[in-house]
């Protein structure tokens, strides 16, 4: 039996979102934990699990439309079980509502349904509850030939992404701003703030040939970081590299913003970060080199050893 020392003082927010979550993983001896999905193994099919909640006032603001908050919340969750190099197949959602209209809930699930038929998977259920605030609450399920880990990154590797970086932050600045109007390039910014679109395009490529995989959700410097360390290895980033779009280079221009900063730090992108030889770029998907994978530890910018991105706490 372990002796477990409880340190009672100690808040969420000393610790962070990953240090509690190291925590946690000791209580329920997590050696499956630690990568965008859990692998588990029934009679011979590698199936991937993966849950993940939206927060009204954390992941949505309050007049997001509703359509676009179920589009989100089954999104990010296909976005870990693409990183583990799978498809959807089944997802369970459960709600908790104030006592808000019938006729908006039933929006949210218009959103849920599109984004279901959108990656082919099929709500199998879910649960409703009273609550304070809303929240989406989504388990996925998938399947695999291969899974795909954070783990096996190797020296020698190229580091890759998918799409543009640091458009979903310049959205969400835009939103809050609660303008009566935007120009086209802002709102397609907010587009990919509200209602990102999970990689699904990329999931016979990262079950194919990646060594290491993980979704962009809390901004590349932090994800680079989780891949890192649990791949043992050092990632260099060429920040000259960096995909960005046309329109966060607009955004950017016109307020005097640095879009590298957008695309090392922004989150909830939910593009691929992902790693193998250089043979195996295909050239039909829009993936960038930003960098390569070599002996070490830790994340270097243009030879600079960076610290992390966005954490909920
Ligand atoms: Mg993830």
């Amino acid at each position: 039996m372990t002796v477990r020392i409880y340190n009672l003082g100690m808040r969420i927010s000393d610790i962070g979102e990953f240090g509690l979550i190291e925590r946690l993983s000791l209580i329920v001896n997590g050696d499956l934990i630690g990568d965008d999905c859990a692998v588990v193994e029934i009679q011979g099919s590698k199936l991937l699990l993966t849950t993940d909640a939206l927060v009204e006032g954390v992941h949505f603001l309050k007049d997001s439309g509703p359509e676009s908050i179920g589009w989100k919340a089954v999104s990010v969750n296909v976005s870990d079980i693409v990183a583990g190099g799978g498809r959807p197949m089944w997802i369970l959602i459960s709600l908790i509502l104030p006592d808000i209209k019938v006729s908006f809930v039933e929006r949210i699930y218009e959103g849920i349904s599109s984004a279901c038929k959108f990656y082919d998977c099929r709500v199998a259920g879910g649960n409703v509850s009273k609550g304070e605030a809303l929240i989406i609450d989504v388990f996925a399920l998938g399947k695999t030939s291969r899974p795909v880990g954070r783990g096996g990154a190797e020296p020698g590797d190229l580091l890759f992404v998918s799409g543009t970086l640091g458009d979903s932050r310049a959205g969400l600045e835009l939103l809050k701003e609660d303008r009566k109007s935007y120009e086209p390039y802002e709102l397609a910014l907010i587009e990919r703030h509200t209602r990102p679109t999970a990689r699904i395009d990329y999931a016979n490529h990262i079950s194919k040939y990646a060594g290491a995989s993980i979704d962009i959700s809390d901004g590349l410097l932090l994800d680079a970081e989780h891949l890192a360390k649990r791949s043992g290895v050092r990632l260099e980033i060429d920040s000259s590299r960096l995909p960005i779009s046309e329109e966060l280079k607009r955004f950017c221009a016109e307020r005097g913003k640095d879009p590298i900063e957008y695309a090392l730090r922004g989150g909830e992108d939910y593009q691929l970060l992902f790693c193998h030889r250089e043979k195996d770029m295909n050239p039909f998907l829009d993936m960038t080199v930003i960098g390569k994978v070599s002996e070490g530890t830790g994340v270097f910018v243009d030879g600079d050893r960076m610290g992390g991105g966005f954490s909920h706490f």
